[in-house]
């Protein structure tokens, strides 16, 4: 009881400082963009045509769907009818499996750092609810204040409101002065920098601090031990392999894989010769030579190339950004406006370590497309994930960018697309936590789904053409305020 009023206590003194500091902070003060349809009552979807989340097994067309209590119960040509069941026409319409954005920050306010908003729970709420309006029924968060994910977890399983699954992999494991600790001194002034790193990040500097700072992970719920092994900006220290090697093994004991995030070809191999088996991230600062491909195609790799995110940083720092008409639905007017008004020199980066950061991003941006290339022939399991929301990048429309990436510069199929937003990371996601049937539309499974108006094989923007989202068996009223 003395610790959590001692939290609270420091949650306020934290927001007044924030306010003091920032000046001006934005509160974000829209109500959630979708509310529920509570919907007790079975629903049947009628002669709709259904990707399952395989591409193995093509389109059913014109079928039935019965969900009822959250799960599927029947697909096929049954008759439509039940007591007091809720009747959906389908015809002309396709419905896949609700998608699931592996890689997010749910606490992130997405907005320019020139644009601060003022963290809380109607921030959460407005990005959960994104998530939703895109279709996106599950969000792995990868990184964040521990405390405050575990108790957002907590609030969803009340079900006091319809969300999206959430998980989460709680606070990364960083070389102290690494990333990210030196980006958010940069970002946020003293004293509030150091408190935020504090929620935020294990500052690893020696083998002892590694036991304690999972075991606290993983007692307040996190599924994931997330590491980071990049130099953002150029030069900053980051994690070696005996200390990786020592967090694989730790985190092993606890039954926590590990996903490590890395910028170049030599983090990756850094990560894979400790024994990670997992990657955040494509290398986006470096090509990756033949030999690497050929060592990560011999052993199981999964890798959540997040296209996108890099893509969107390059376009912000070039002052070339522009947002989907998806994005533009969903993000804060504000927040676009303050995208759009840039203040003299806010694009500018002071630090030269950070110049030669973001002139490698912009250097290597169709490099990361070869590399996701290469890394498909070589047979590795490729996620979809959007870093959303932080800068640039919109919670829930951004997901469907970087399927329009994996089509467009990647060589995947649309299906295959769809499928490393689905089934593909519903099956590595099952791994992490445990749940069965993520990502994909079978009878007995979790009624996630998103009806779309039309075949987004022919064009795979079509999965940003929603008619609607169903989670966890209820559905999402879509709905802009
Ligand atoms: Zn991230």
């Amino acid at each position: 009881m003395k610790w959590i009023s001692k939290r609270r206590i420091m949650s306020f003194i934290f927001m007044s400082i924030l306010i003091l500091v920032a000046g001006c902070v934005y509160k974000s003060k829209l109500p959630p963009l979708c509310e529920k349809l509570e919907c007790e009552k079975q629903i049947i979807i009628t002669n709709v045509d259904l990707f399952n989340g395989d591409p193995d097994q093509g389109i059913m067309e014109n079928v039935n769907i019965l969900i009822e209590n959250g799960r599927i119960i029947k697909i096929g040509k049954f008759p439509p009818s039940g007591v007091d069941a809720e009747i959906i026409d389908g015809k002309g319409k396709m419905v896949i499996p609700g998608l699931i954005d592996a890689h997010t920050h749910v606490v992130s306010p997405g907005s320019p750092p020139w644009f601060p908003v003022m963290p809380g729970e109607e921030l959460i709420r407005r990005n959960f609810s994104s998530y939703l309006y895109a279709g996106i029924t599950t969000v792995y968060d990868m990184g964040g204040p521990l405390h405050d994910l575990e108790k957002i977890k907590a609030d969803i399983e009340a079900k006091e409101q319809v969300n999206p699954r959430f998980f989460y992999a709680g606070k990364m494991l960083t070389q102290k002065g690494g990333h990210p600790e030196r980006m958010l001194k940069e970002l946020i002034p003293w004293p509030v920098d150091v408190m935020t790193i504090g929620k935020l990040v294990f500052l690893i500097n020696e083998p002892a601090d590694i036991a304690p700072a999972i075991k606290e992970n993983k007692a307040h719920g996190a599924t994931l031990t997330k590491i980071m092994v990049d130099q953002i900006p150029f030069g900053v220290p980051s994690l070696r392999e005996p200390l990786i090697e020592a967090i694989v093994s730790e985190s092993k004991k606890t039954d926590l894989m590990v996903c490590a995030h890395i910028g170049s070809e030599t983090d990756l191999l850094t990560a894979l010769n400790s024994g990670v088996r997992f990657f955040a991230h494509t290398p986006y600062r470096s090509s990756i030579s033949d030999i690497t491909i050929q060592s990560i195609g011999e052993k199981e790799i999964v890798v959540i190339p997040t296209l996108v995110a890099f893509d969107q940083a390059a376009d912000f720092f070039a002052d070339t950004l522009s947002f989907s008409d998806l994005e533009k639905e969903i993000i804060e007017p504000n927040i676009l406006e303050a995208y759009i008004n840039i203040p003299d020199g806010g694009l500018e980066a002071k630090d030269p370590q950070f110049q030669i950061w973001i002139h490698e991003l912009q250097v290597h941006r169709e490099i990361k497309y070869e590399n996701v290339r290469k890394m498909k022939a070589a047979g590795v399991t490729l996620i979809a994930g959007s870093d959303s929301p932080n800068v640039a990048a919109v919670a829930g429309g951004s997901l469907h960018k970087e399927m329009r990436l994996l089509v467009e510069k990647c060589g995947f199929t649309p299906m295959e697309a769809v499928a490393s937003a689905t089934s593909v990371s519903g099956d590595i996601l099952g791994r992490i936590t445990g749940i069965r049937g993520l990502g994909r539309i079978v009878v007995g499974g979790p009624a996630d789904l998103v009806m779309l108006n039309g075949d987004f094989r022919e064009d795979i923007r079509r999965t940003e053409n929603i008619h609607m989202v169903v989670s966890n068996g209820r559905i999402v009223e879509r709905k802009i305020q």
